[in-house]
């Protein structure tokens, strides 16, 4: 498989070299995604549309990348899991994005807008690509569907108008609000707090588990010393934290600032109190990267939960310097 690197990121999808090696010379296909819906939008705005329902705003966007949105008939939404879906027509020109009416809309927004940058990405002009379904405890969305993500984020809530409309409330009581201006998901909003900061801010969800390799050692030993699991479940290092999930970084943030993938979150965070309370929790502690920067952190149950347990809910974060 072929791997090229660009600013510190490996890629291998061949949608993403296509779109690296465009112009002849390597680009970032990060901020290659963002200028593209950065000019989209310009274009948009160029249109002088009012542009206060989000769903029309999406449908004119779709029309300047030459595709048409529709709803999913039905019988077949019922079916379907997806929030939207990219689809070819019959004549092979023009391509129509179909989306789920059962869904909640503001997942529906975001999916449309992920799938409007699918069209940034060269030789998905030629096909339909349809979206990766990511079992919920797995790891992150393959490498493409993250970009289409950082762009659909972009489309949806352009940075500058977010900023505008949040003004010096970043975080998270401030969602509510930003996410009924954009029609986005209160979950996607959260994270755009953190992608849209001035300033060193990340976001993401939590997920309450054990390391894989913890989860064997414990089967393995139940199985051995004849117990329910339950019984050896709070064993020393063994026992479950919340670990990161998703993770989203304002651009002033650097690789000091990641927290890697299932890294745990330590005992004495607040997210363990946000765990048990149906608000807001806010505190100053560090994240769990190499930064180590104190800052402010707020965690509140996350409204979007992928079959947690009622006693350890996915938990919603967002922490700026
Ligand atoms: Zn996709």
């Amino acid at each position: 498989m072929e791997v090229v690197v660009v600013a510190g990121r490996r890629y291998a999808d061949p949608d993403i070299l296509s779109l690296i090696r465009e112009t002849g010379n390597l680009i970032d296909p990060r901020s290659a995604v963002i200028t593209e819906a950065r000019r989209l939008n310009a274009k948009y705005a160029a249109l002088g549309s009012d542009g206060t329902d989000p769903m029309r705003r999406l449908a004119l966007l779709a029309s300047l990348r030459g595709l048409q949105v529709k709803k999913m008939d039905g019988q077949f939404a019922a079916r379907d899991r997806r929030d939207a879906v990219l689809l070819p027509r019959h004549d092979g020109t023009s391509r129509v994005i179909l989306y789920n009416p059962a869904r909640p809309a503001g997942r529906i927004a975001f999916s449309i807008a992920h799938e409007i940058a699918h069209t940034f990405f060269p030789m998905t002009g030629a096909g339909a690509r349809f979206r990766t379904i990511c079992h919920p405890e797995s790891r992150e969305a393959n490498e493409i569907e993250r970009l289409c993500d950082f762009a659909a984020s972009e489309l949806l809530m352009p940075r500058d108008d977010f900023r505008g409309v949040v003004g010096r409330e970043f975080g998270l009581a401030a969602v509510e609000h930003a996410a009924a201006h954009f029609g986005s998901s209160f979950e996607s909003t959260a994270f755009r707090m953190a992608t849209a900061h001035p300033g060193i801010a990340a976001a993401g969800v939590l997920v309450f588990r054990r390391r894989k390799q913890d989860e064997a050692a414990i089967r393995r030993a139940a199985s051995q010393l004849q117990l329910f699991p339950g019984e050896v479940a709070n064993i020393g290092p063994a026992a479950p934290r919340y670990r990161r999930q998703s993770f989203f970084a304002s651009e002033a943030c650097g690789p000091a600032h990641l927290v890697s993938w299932n890294k745990s979150f330590d005992d004495t965070s607040i997210i363990y109190g946000a765990a048990r309370e149906g608000r807001i929790l806010r505190g100053t502690e560090a994240l769990p990267n190499s930064a180590a920067m104190a800052g402010r952190m707020e965690a509140m149950v996350s409204p979007f939960q992928r079959g947690a347990t009622a006693d350890f809910p996915d938990i919603l974060f967002y922490w700026a310097a």
